[in-house]
């Protein structure tokens, strides 16, 4: 399918883009790495009348330490998130994430600002950003502003985000150092988006949880930040009783769609495996 014709704008700053998206009005898009938009203008599910391409700001592009948080601009390819050694070492919970995205070439140009302002369920990153805790820094005509993860879903494709705004960073607090992790995702090939998918970070001391916070993947209109089950966790030594009552918390927070990934049932009952392994991974890793 071909899209249909729309106004091509390449700005050099932040606040060209804004000043244009807000001279367009409703009908102008941000555009980052193309590969949730185009091919949603391909199908005619978007038909935007501009395109406001990010790709020649160099302001939202990187990845550095800022006190206790790493920040990472908006216009970081998937690929970069895998290369960065600083997060690799501090948060490698978005490394593991990052490599069960989609293929190589998607990529190579899918952004992390594109994968979390998207609005998609199915996205990885959202649910991710959710249990780390994560920011959105989101700048506007009027200024900036920070939306912690938790807060900016509101349904499939809405968001927090007004009109005019964009996303131009993510602010991810570090974990406690010898923190566990683990992204668990079942998908039905390579490149598929998740049937179900569990993010786990957790602290332990003494054989016993001290922290724990879990996100889930595509089981909903949103990403889920499933607290109580996290809640049940706590205190506890990961025994099989209290993970069974954690996995049935997390699972009764879902409302899967019904789609060629397989019914609602399965769905939920998947995401409760996922959460399961996502668990046993992160208890393993935690020292
Ligand atoms: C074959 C295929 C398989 C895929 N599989 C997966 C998968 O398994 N998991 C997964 O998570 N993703 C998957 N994706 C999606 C991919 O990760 C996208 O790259 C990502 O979702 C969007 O990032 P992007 O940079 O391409 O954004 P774009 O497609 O350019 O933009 C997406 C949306 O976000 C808006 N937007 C983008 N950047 C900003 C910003 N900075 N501020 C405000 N709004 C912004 C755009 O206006 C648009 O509405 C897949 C894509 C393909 C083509």
């Amino acid at each position: 399918m071909i899209p249909g014709s729309f106004g091509y704008h390449r700005p050099k700053s932040v606040t060209e883009a804004i000043g244009l998206l807000n001279e367009l009005g409703e009908d102008a898009r941000p555009l980052a790495g193309g590969h949730s938009l185009v091919p949603m203008m391909k199908l005619r599910l978007a038909s935007p009348a501009h395109l406001i391409d990010l790709a020649g700001i160099s302001d939202l592009k990187g990845i550095r330490a800022d006190g206790d948080d790493i920040v990472i601009g908006a216009m970081t390819t998937q690929h970069e998130l895998i290369g960065s050694d600083l997060l690799s070492s501090k948060i490698p919970l978005v490394r593991e994430t990052s490599l069960v995205i989609a293929d190589p070439q998607v990529r190579y140009v899918g952004t992390l600002g594109g994968n979390v302002a998207n609005g998609d369920p199915g996205n990885d990153m959202p649910a991710v950003m959710m249990c780390l805790g994560a920011h959105y820094h989101v700048t506007g005509m009027t200024g900036e502003r920070r939306i912690p993860a938790r807060d900016f879903y509101q349904g499939a494709y809405f968001t927090a985000l007004e009109p005019g705004e964009i996303l131009t960073a993510v602010r991810i607090p570090v974990p406690a150092a010898g923190h566990g992790y683990a992204y668990e995702k079942l998908k039905r090939k390579i490149g598929d988006y998740a049937t179900a998918a569990a993010a786990v970070v957790l602290t332990m001391n003494g054989g016993k949880v001290v922290t724990c916070s879990i996100g889930l993947t595509n089981v909903a209109e949103t990403p889920l930040w499933a607290e109580e089950a996290a809640k049940i966790l706590t205190d506890s030594a990961l025994d099989p009783a209290t993970v069974k009552s954690a996995v049935a918390a997390a699972e009764a927070i879902t409302s899967p769609a019904v789609d060629a990934r397989g019914p609602a049932r399965y769905r939920t009952k998947m995401a409760g495996v996922m959460l399961a392994r996502a668990l046993a991974r992160a208890k393993e890793r935690a020292h």
